[in-house]
């Protein structure tokens, strides 16, 4: 592996947001230095909010991190936005910015210029293709994508995906570093939107979509068969709940089929506009007292 380092001794996310903030908290814990980088000092006072929050909900659910461990790590991060200083000494760069193709590629173009050239750059991307974005970086051989789900610290995978022109060798670090910070790295051999894990879970919450939309079946119904039938824990709807349906209805929009786009149509008419959005909001297809559904259709 001539000239890329095996260890990565600091690591940089661009975006401190839902995503950017757990990558973030995640890699200091696991004991890598860490700068995070975020537009303005208002988006970094609220990473800080939100990095002390997950600093409490680690002591509470991750094994061995109460008692000092999970205070520890918020101490190994800095925090910038100044693009370069945050690029000064990364090994590896992180991006967890907004999914807008243009948005991120004008990052890339940024971030090419003042990174060192031995810098790696992943993308955290959830729909976009590494391709799409390699010109972008200056650097198409040091960029894949590696894409982590929401609740790092116990959905602990991380899908890695490069494009044609990624270095094997780059791969099989970030394969590396993603075991070293206690991720389940998942090698995705060729491009695929959605990855493993949507590529999987997508379908499936389309055909719910679609029995409700054809008026075929209710939610609890749907859920209910799912169920019993499957032996699994939890049905589409009840996922979608949890996920949260204007993200629902983000990837029925970009998609290429026809009749999922016009179940995203309908599912903002019917939950969406009327403020239903997940168990966030306290009401989607079920109602929400407090985190158990009341089993009442919303
Ligand atoms: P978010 O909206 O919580 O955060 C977006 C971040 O981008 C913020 O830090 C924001 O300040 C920054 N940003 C906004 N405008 C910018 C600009 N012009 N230039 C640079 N940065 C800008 O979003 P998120 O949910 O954390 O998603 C970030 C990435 O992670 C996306 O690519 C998304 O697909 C991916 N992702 C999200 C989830 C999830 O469950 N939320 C899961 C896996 C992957």
């Amino acid at each position: 592996m001539t000239g890329i380092k095996r260890h990565f001794e600091n690591v940089t996310v661009l975006g401190t947001g839902v995503l950017g903030s757990q990558i973030a908290y995640q890699t200091a814990y696991s004991g890598f230095p860490v700068t995070a980088w975020d537009i303005s000092d208002e988006r970094l006072d609220t990473a800080k909010n939100s990095l002390e929050q997950l600093a409490a909900i680690y002591e509470q659910e991750v094994d061995g991190a109460a008692g000092g461990p999970a205070r520890a790590a918020l101490a190994r991060i800095d925090y910038t936005t100044d693009l370069a200083e945050a690029a000064r000494y990364a090994d590896l760069v992180i991006e967890c910015v907004t999914e807008k193709l243009a948005l991120k590629r004008e990052v890339y173009v940024q971030l090419g210029r003042v990174a060192p050239q031995g810098t790696i750059f992943a993308s955290n991307s959830s729909m976009l293709l590494p391709s799409e974005l390699a010109d972008s970086t200056g650097r198409p051989d040091r960029f894949l994508a590696m894409h982590f789900a929401n609740q790092i610290w116990k959905h602990n995978t991380a899908e890695i995906m490069g494009h044609a022109g990624t270095d094997p060798d780059i791969y099989q670090a970030v394969v590396g570093f993603a075991r070293q910070i206690g991720m389940e790295p998942i090698e995705v051999h060729k491009e695929q939107r959605g990855y493993v894990l949507n590529s999987l879970l997508t379908p499936w919450m389309d055909a719910a979509e679609y029995l409700l939309m054809d008026g075929v079946a209710e939610p609890a119904t749907i859920d209910k068969t799912w169920r019993i039938a499957s032996g699994m824990p939890q049905g589409p709807c009840e996922v979608m709940d949890m996920i949260g349906l204007a993200t629902i209805y983000n990837v029925n929009t970009v998609s290429g089929n026809e009749k999922s786009r016009a179940a995203g149509a309908w599912l903002k008419q019917h939950y969406i506009d009327q403020g239903k959005l997940g168990r966030t909001s306290g009401e989607g297809f079920y109602k929400y007292t407090d985190q158990r559904a009341t089993g009442e259709a919303g």
